[in-house]
């Protein structure tokens, strides 16, 4: 069973997990190498489960009882106790391996490790660690406290009992396991990243702004957000990431990148969390940027 979390990445992902498994009843501890992105993911933790409170949804109870369950800090030391270290920093494979590295010789030898990638491979992630079979692919979707589905991803040499014990902790952050095998971006963002990819290049030939784009698949294919609404919220160098990971996983120029979305990464306007991608958001309303 599962009571200590650690999570390293404090991003995005890393908060709203924070968020769901300290609500769960979980003890979380959270890192990141940056320490105001510490300081930024508690705030945001804070303000999302007011919120939640504000709603209705969460007891103003149970707000200050999660709150009071996460740590924060920068030293690994502080992973000596966990049951399961979830790994949700930017996706990159260099960064993720690097982290890995590091972290193992701070756990206790029963501790599974999960990664929270969008599309690197399991397996291969896994080979960096001491335990393979104790490491997996657990990948939530964005955001955390909201989505219902928990992807789970076992690596050729992921033992039974980790998958077992990963599923029951998704069930009990009340989410829905889909089981995807260890290809490249695994289901979801196998089918997702394209359709944005394609997106992006109907942008850059000129077919239509990023206003029609949007309009057009909210209300002609019925989606919640437009695909480029959407790549700002996932943040545009992730979407980048995943669909180089695609490129050269399965060797298909199908999934090559758009030039476009290369040169807004490029330029540091990497969607919602940096501002501006797609649409600037220093205003009120996002605005389309073309
Ligand atoms: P993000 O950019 O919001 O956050 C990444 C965090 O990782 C940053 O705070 C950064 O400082 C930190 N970081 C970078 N290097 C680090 C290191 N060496 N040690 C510790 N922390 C480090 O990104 P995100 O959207 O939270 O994505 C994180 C992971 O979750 C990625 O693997 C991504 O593919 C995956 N993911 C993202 C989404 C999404 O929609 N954004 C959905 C599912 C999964």
């Amino acid at each position: 069973m599962v009571q200590r979390v650690g999570i390293i990445g404090a991003g995005q992902m890393g908060a709203g997990i924070a968020h769901v498994c300290a609500l769960a009843g979980l003890d979380v501890h959270l890192s990141d190498v940056e320490e105001f992105a510490l300081s930024a993911a508690v705030s945001s933790i804070e303000r999302n489960l007011a919120r939640q409170a504000s709603r209705g949804k969460v007891a103003n109870g149970d707000v200050k009882a999660a709150m009071a369950r996460i740590s924060t800090g920068q030293d690994y030391a502080a992973f000596a106790d966990s049951d399961l270290v979830i790994e949700a920093a930017t996706e990159n494979e260099a960064v993720k391996r690097e982290i890995l590295k590091a972290l193992v010789p701070h756990l206790p030898a029963t501790a599974l490790i999960a990664t929270n990638t969008s599309s690197i491979s399991i397996t291969r992630l896994a080979a960096v660690t001491d335990r393979p079979g104790k490491f997996i692919g657990m990948h939530f979707m964005n955001p955390v406290p909201i989505m219902q589905l928990v992807e789970l991803i076992r690596g050729i040499a992921t033992d039974q009992d980790t998958f077992l014990v990963v599923k029951a902790l998704a069930e009990k952050l009340g989410k829905t396991v889909a089981v995807a095998e260890d290809f490249p971006a695994f289901i979801v963002n196998r089918i997702l990243l394209p359709m944005i990819n394609e997106a992006v290049y109907t942008l850059y030939e000129g077919v239509g702004s990023v206003e029609s784009i949007d309009t057009a698949m909210r209300l002609g294919a019925n989606h919640p957000m437009g695909p480029l609404q959407l790549a700002d919220f996932i943040g545009l160098d992730t979407c980048l990431s995943v669909m180089q990971v695609l490129y050269e996983g399965l060797a298909d120029s199908k999934y090559r990148p758009c030039p476009l979305l290369v040169k807004y990464v490029e330029a540091g306007w990497l969607g919602r969390k940096a501002g501006r991608g797609f649409y600037d958001y220093s205003g009120d309303e996002p605005v389309p940027t073309r």
